[in-house]
């Protein structure tokens, strides 16, 4: 019996293994032939774009709900190590070291927010780069109104003015004002960068900025963060800013496991893909999604995002079967890039192309985010496994409907 072996089930790794499973159906290979096994740190696909929301109760999917119906093994530890020369994977499963076999590997463990190395952050800063760690968030968040009356109590600080940091300024622009109940609040969103939300052009920023004015939030560009404490933050120019909430969004980097691989790696510490999702230097490991970096249609390399992890995944699990079995593999292929930058209780902004053009914003935008949020973006939860398969399908998903601005 071959195995298949798919690490993280995130966007592209969850994706990756319903797609292996199609494929194997589809060619009638009986799983008793090839196998498909999921190792995941714990047993929810994690809607972790929507980590910003206020509302966290429906951001996990259980994967049995997934994975049961189509007959994948789920294995829930932590992968520690990984040999591409023995074809093996070290993992711990309830703190016990197990080595797992693979005559195909998916390696789509995703990626980590960037941690500097600020006195004072990993103790008192706070992120939501995981479930857990929006949860943490939101405890704290809930909690400051029973807390004794601080200069900085109702005082967010985000500091990171990239995609995330915007999200997470603008939903907690409104969060903050209730938890005051009329109280003084402030949010403030910081950055390096002379301007908020840069990296996604000036049409854009236009948009944001128009957006934080209207919310409330302050923008604080062209900072650099010395330390935190649990008052605050000191800035490099050594003026203080009291706040009781400091939510670190300063981007993301591959997983570190991405060096057991051969590289090259990007800036990101992406490792290469070919247009099938093959790792350069190796003859029997795929990756997917933040991990690695493709070229989606031979001159864009892809980002790191859900609206190409999942594409990367379909890929990768329809091209690992093909692999082990001699069928055809298909390259990827995207013809579009969007971006869809939830601004809060204002709206939304949806950009369309390589180059951010603005097409839609405010309350009409906000409705695609809805989509995107909502539903788009989850796996089948009916436990259906016809449906579950369909959803895997090689094929390029059009991009999110536009609604017109009322
Ligand atoms: C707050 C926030 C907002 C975002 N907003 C957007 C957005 O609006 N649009 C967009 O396209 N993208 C957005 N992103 C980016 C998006 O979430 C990522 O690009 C996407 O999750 C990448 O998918 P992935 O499958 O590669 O990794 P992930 O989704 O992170 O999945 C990795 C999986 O691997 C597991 N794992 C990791 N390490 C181990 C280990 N050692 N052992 C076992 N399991 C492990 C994890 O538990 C997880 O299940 C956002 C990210 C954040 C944090």
């Amino acid at each position: 019996m071959k195995q298949i072996v798919v690490l993280g089930a995130g966007f592209a790794g969850l994706i990756a293994a319903v797609g292996a499973a199609r494929k194997l159906a589809e060619l009638k290979i009986p799983r008793s032939d090839v196998g498909v096994t999921v190792i995941n740190r714990d047993r929810f696909h994690s809607i972790r774009v929507r980590n910003y929301e206020t509302d966290l109760s429906d951001l996990r999917v259980p994967l049995d709900d997934v994975l049961g119906p189509i007959g994948v093994d789920l294995m829930v530890g932590d992968v520690v190590g990984l040999d591409t020369a023995r074809h093996e994977v070290s993992c711990t499963f309830g703190g016990r070291a197990t080595a797992v076999p693979y005559d195909r590997l998916v390696f789509a463990l995703g990626s980590e927010l960037v941690r500097p190395p600020v006195p004072g952050l990993a103790e008192y800063g706070f992120d939501i780069d995981t479930y857990a760690a929006a949860a943490r968030l939101s405890a704290h968040l809930d909690a400051l109104p029973g807390r004794p009356a601080t200069a900085g109590r109702f005082t967010a600080l985000v500091i990171g003015g990239g995609l995330t940091g915007v999200e997470m300024a603008t939903e907690l622009a409104t969060r903050m004002r209730s938890l005051a109940g009329g109280a003084p609040s402030r949010v403030i969103v910081a950055d390096r960068a002379p301007r908020i939300g840069s990296n996604m052009g000036e049409a854009a920023c236009d948009v944001i900025d128009e957006a934080l004015h209207a919310l409330g939030v302050e923008s604080l560009p062209g900072i650099s963060v010395a330390s935190v404490d649990a008052e605050g933050v000191r800035l490099a120019s050594g003026e203080e800013i009291a706040a009781a909430t400091v939510v670190w969004c300063g981007g993301m980097r591959a997983h570190p496991l991405v060096a057991a691989l051969p590289g090259p790696y990007d800036r990101f510490g992406r490792v290469s893909v070919d247009r099938f999702l093959k790792v350069a230097g190796t003859d029997d490991v795929f990756a997917a999604g933040d991990a690695a970096a493709a070229l989606l249609d031979g001159v864009h390399p892809s980002v790191m995002s859900c609206q190409h992890a999942r594409p990367m995944g379909r890929i990768a699990g329809h091209n690992v079967v093909c692999d082990l079995t001699g069928a055809a593999p298909m390259p990827i292929e995207i013809g579009y890039y969007v971006t869809c930058l939830d601004l809060g209780a204002w709206g939304a902004v949806y950009c369309q192309g390589w180059d951010r053009q603005v097409a839609v914003t405010g309350e009409a935008a906000k409705k695609t985010k809805r989509i995107i949020n909502t539903e788009r973006i989850y796996p089948p939860r009916s436990r259906d496994a016809a449906e579950i398969l369909a959803t895997a399908a090689p094929v390029t998903q059009a991009p999110p409907q536009q609604f017109a601005a009322r």
